[in-house]
């Protein structure tokens, strides 16, 4: 189980990047603001504003990925069930959730997800 004192720390941990990944996010729109005021919904005129269009997308998907999973978690610690792999339902080791809060499932269990 958790110590009080981990949970508190992880707390800390989640509620800073989820800070981090919504303003983060907030600031993406300018990306796409700033080049063209008149911009509809025409093609991008060349490779490179494809490109770098779809990875601002790609940027943009990533850290929405990430908050819904840190407010999953933030949300289970609300709960009382953090720490728990949704998966077999034991345990998570703890540091494994040191290192990534926001895992949802027991290594074992990841790494049959991710075969
Ligand atoms: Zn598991």
């Amino acid at each position: 189980m958790l110590t009080a004192k981990l949970e508190k720390h992880l707390r800390e941990q989640l509620e800073q990047e989820r800070r981090r990944l919504l303003e983060e996010l907030g600031h993406d729109p300018a990306i796409f603001a700033d080049e063209r005021p008149g911009y509809s919904n025409h093609m991008a005129d060349d490779a490179s504003e494809v490109y770098e269009q779809a990875r601002d997308l790609a940027l943009r998907q990533h850290a929405e990925r990430q908050l819904e999973m840190v407010e999953h978690a933030l949300e289970k610690l609300a709960r009382g069930t953090f720490g728990i792999c949704e998966q077999c339902g034991q345990p998570i080791d703890p540091a494994r959730l040191r290192g990534l809060p926001q895992a949802m499932y027991c290594l074992p269990c990841q790494k049959r997800r991710e075969e």
